[in-house]
């Protein structure tokens, strides 16, 4: 199969609507990462969208949907919470986990009573949908153990030859995936941080938990509340390590680390922030320490280039776990195999 890239304009849009009706895939932009979309109440096409990703059949996706009027076919109830935060917060960057309508089937929920529905903000992806005339399910448009993709090239490296459609709207804006919120109890509970960060949320609701294994991993045989949680996430070919703690000793213990490696013939790479100076050393941006958003938009890229560039080590500094930072260190926590070190 041939993979066309097309910017989005009203035509690309239109043949990506026919694809999606048609119970194809499309690789489609939104503002936190890109999806890989199939209409969501085609079971077929949401079973092609496991196979084009070899991705684990237990792990369900998110229906994306362009209006709130979309939303009461799909699930059985909204809690008043789950109402106030789509409220407040959609279009945008959060996933609701609510209790699952009959039409939603099990290819898309994984098997599980619960069904996770988004609104995103991206004009292009609602325009997909509302094209389309069906709730989208769009995981992450990345193979199975791939960082998610944050550009339609991306997209391209993963998807070439699996895909008739990618539609290219620039880089993504958030740069993580969404917050995922189980909203089906009394308190939410953020189960996968994100762009709608827990302080967000506590100013909506007063209040707001978050699952422990954001920053932890999973013991054996432990029981998890999303499915995502057991799986193994992405991390680089290369042995990467988080350093935290006072910036300038940050910045010595990852120097020292990285010469001391590099003696023994790796070939580390340091992922930074702009304000601080490695000397020569290699190094990735993650953009200006006083602006997280810019290390959750840049972070997915630079996991992604140093696999290309076959770096063997990555030291990465940690950003403050809160707000977007959270979900910024969650990613990376994942990553490094939560080899965070405390200096
Ligand atoms: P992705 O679409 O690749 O960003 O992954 C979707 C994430 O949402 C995964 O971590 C899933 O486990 C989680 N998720 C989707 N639906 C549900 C659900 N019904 N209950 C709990 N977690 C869910
Ligand atoms: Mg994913």
């Amino acid at each position: 199969m041939k993979t066309v890239v097309k910017p989005v304009d009203a035509q690309a849009i239109a043949e990506a609507a026919q694809i999606i009706r048609a119970g194809g895939l499309v690789g489609m932009p939104t503002e936190t990462v890109y999806g890989l979309g199939a209409d969501a109440l085609n079971p077929q096409a949401v079973r092609s969208i496991f196979a084009a990703k070899d991705r684990p059949a237990d792990n369900p996706l998110i229906v994306h949907v362009s209006s709130l009027e979309e939303i009461a076919p799909l699930v059985r109830e909204i809690p008043e919470a789950a109402t106030l935060l789509m409220e407040a917060f959609w279009p945008g960057p959060m996933t609701l986990i609510l209790p699952k309508a009959d039409c939603v089937s099990d290819a898309v929920s994984a098997g599980l009573d619960t069904v996770g529905i988004r609104m995103p903000a991206s004009d292009a992806a609602r325009a997909l949908i509302r094209a389309a005339g069906t709730p989208i399910a769009a995981p992450s448009a990345n193979r199975s153990g791939k960082p998610s993709p944050t550009t339609a090239q991306h997209v391209f490296e993963d998807m070439d030859g699996r895909i008739p459609m990618i539609l290219d709207d620039g880089e993504c804006e958030v740069g993580v995936e969404s917050s995922v919120i189980d909203a089906t109890g009394e308190t939410p509970i953020i189960l996968r941080p994100g762009g709608i960060t827990p302080e967000m949320v506590k100013a909506v609701l007063g209040s707001c938990e978050v699952d422990e294994h954001v920053m932890s991993p999973l013991k054996e045989g432990e029981l998890v509340r999303s499915p995502g949680m057991k799986h193994k996430h992405y991390s680089p070919e290369a042995k990467t390590v988080i350093y935290e703690g006072g910036a300038q000793q940050v910045i010595e213990a990852i120097a020292a680390h990285y010469d001391e490696a590099e003696r023994m013939g790796e070939k580390p790479c340091i992922l930074g922030f702009d304000e601080h100076d490695f000397g020569t050393r290699n190094k990735l941006s993650l953009g200006s320490e006083k602006e997280p958003r810019e290390a959750a938009k840049r972070l997915f890229a630079a996991l992604r280039e140093l696999d290309e560039r076959g770096e063997t080590l990555a030291l990465c500094e940690a950003v403050e776990p809160t707000g977007i930072g959270l979900a910024v260190m969650n990613r990376m926590g994942r990553a490094a195999g939560f080899d965070l070190r405390r200096v």
